[in-house]
């Protein structure tokens, strides 16, 4: 196949990508093909000056929930019970008469405390006409049923319908026991979904033994991206006596689906205030380190034992240190997730450790209200995207989706403009990477398209160099190849 007349990032001039065997075979001028055999069936495919890029990796997802909060009413906007209940009317009509009502429909993202009006079981028995439904609050204690609902759970609803805590959180554990084939059916759009946004893999770091869910959606069909499944502490033993380690391609993964890193979680997050931070929170306390640091050096060297990468989710800058001095005392190279905050003397270690910082920068825009109220005075070094590249540290960019939505151009475009449409201005614009910069920690390293690569490619009708930032953040994407299969192709290509 030939991707003819297209354009690389920055170019004027077109040129021609040449695909054999699942890779590029040869980039040549538009039109010329000199030297170069081409099949007598070769597909020839016109671009018309689009632009390609390697395809995009997501370093950070979990698929599951991911695809959870995509089936889920999200009411993060109602500004009313009233509201809330439109917004469920609204979606149960869409999804049709056919929709199925074996499965209660979910909502989430409520804040109650901030209505004027009062909710009821009434009212929202009356917008749903039977369809058993359950909301959940933003903060997970509160669940609000229909009368449906309550009788499938089998609880005793109260007056305004709502359940709190314990009960809430009873009902919300029903809710997450799904099939396996209706999970794996989300999951499987949730992949075409992001393979139209030019993402060809995703490092999966679901909290369960992935490699067999994974085995099992691969064979029911899903097959839009490549997936590195984590592994973690408590399976690390089972996985090391199954022969896996990290980077090995799985039998009977369609060559889609290899065991990721060992994922390591060493302290909480920064809006629980549970991030472990080297000074005290405005409030008090230090947040929490969930692992010793002899558990974490026993952990790490058992992961060197076991050909394990380690990838060790530390937020604040006490665990970003104890991170640090773990992957140094074990001698292990690694990956640090979200290295949200760092001490200004420990930037240099991640490029002397050869680690790379995997870092979700449209967090830093959800999160400076809370950085600069946690982390008051100090937040010229949270989210330190550029301090980490100059001190040559590796970046992979990710979503951690559900957290941020499975799109790497929200991630590349708050990673470069550290600013969103919303009139705020950008947030420590020092800590930007350039458009170059972040292609490069979103496509492994590769930046550009090359002779001798895997054909991973997202085809873009508009130069990613080029663009304004507003085009940028919503990129839109034509195709997108998997070993030069396409996983996506839009309607105009
Ligand atoms: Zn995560």
């Amino acid at each position: 196949m030939v991707l003819a007349s297209v354009r690389l990032p920055g170019a004027t001039a077109c040129c021609d990508v040449h695909i054999r065997d699942g890779h590029v075979s040869a980039i040549t001028t538009a039109g010329e093909r000199p030297g170069v055999a081409m099949a007598a069936d070769a597909q020839v495919l016109d671009l018309e000056g689009r632009f390609v890029v390697p395809g995009l990796w997501d370093e950070h997802v979990h698929m599951t929930q991911w695809a959870l909060a995509a089936n889920r009413i999200d009411l993060s906007g109602a500004a009313s019970a009233r509201a809330a209940v439109e917004l469920v009317r609204n979606g149960i009509t869409a999804a049709g008469p056919g929709a199925d009502r074996t499965l209660t429909v979910v909502g989430a993202g409520f804040r109650d405390a901030v209505w004027d009006d009062v909710p009821s079981a009434e009212m929202l028995d009356d917008a749903t006409r039977g369809v058993p439904t359950a909301l959940i609050s933003h903060d997970l204690h509160c669940v609000w049923l229909n009368s449906a609902a309550a009788r499938r759970y089998g609880v005793q609803l109260p007056a305004d319908g709502l359940l709190r805590e314990e009960a809430a959180f009873a009902v919300t554990r029903e809710l997450g026991k799904l099939p396996d084939d209706v999970v794996d059916g989300w999951v499987r759009t949730a992949g075409q979904e992001a393979a139209a946004r030019g993402v060809v893999g995703v490092v999966d770091l679901e909290m369960t033994w992935n490699r067999d869910v994974w085995l099992r959606r691969i064979a029911s069909g899903f097959n839009s991206l490549r997936v590195e499944a984590g592994v973690y502490p408590e399976d690390l033993e089972r996985a090391a006596s199954a022969g896996m380690r990290t980077g090995q391609t799985v039998d009977g993964g369609a060559g889609l689906l290899r065991v990721g890193p060992l994922k390591v979680l060493i302290d909480g997050s920064l809006n629980t205030r549970t991030a472990f931070c080297v000074d005290p929170y405005p409030h008090g306390g230090h947040g929490i380190l969930t692992v010793s640091e002899p558990e974490l050096v026993a952990l790490l060297a058992r992961a060197r034992e076991t050909a394990f990468v380690p990838a060790v989710h530390a937020i604040g800058d006490g665990a970003n240190k104890v991170a640090l001095d773990a992957f140094a005392e074990v001698g292990i190279g690694g990956r640090i997730e979200h290295a949200q905050f760092v001490r200004q003397e420990d930037f240099a270690r991640f490029g002397e450790l050869g680690l790379t910082a995997s870092v979700q920068p449209a967090h830093a825009l959800d999160d400076r209200d809370a950085a600069d109220a946690n982390w008051p005075g100090r937040t010229d070094r949270a989210f330190p995207l550029r301090s980490l590249l100059d001190a040559r540290a590796r970046l992979a960019l990710g979503s951690d989706a559900p957290v941020a939505p499975l799109d790497p151009w929200l991630a590349m475009s708050a990673a470069t403009a550290r600013a969103r449409n919303d009139g705020r201005g950008p947030w420590h614009p020092e800590q930007a990477l350039t458009r170059e910069e972040a292609l490069l920690a979103s496509t492994r390293g590769r930046g550009r398209i090359r002779a001798g690569d895997v054909a991973d490619i997202a085809v873009l009708d508009a130069d990613p160099l080029g663009a304004s930032d507003a085009v940028f953040a919503g990129m839109p994407v034509a195709a997108t190849l998997v070993a030069g299969r396409f996983t996506f192709r839009g309607a105009g290509v």
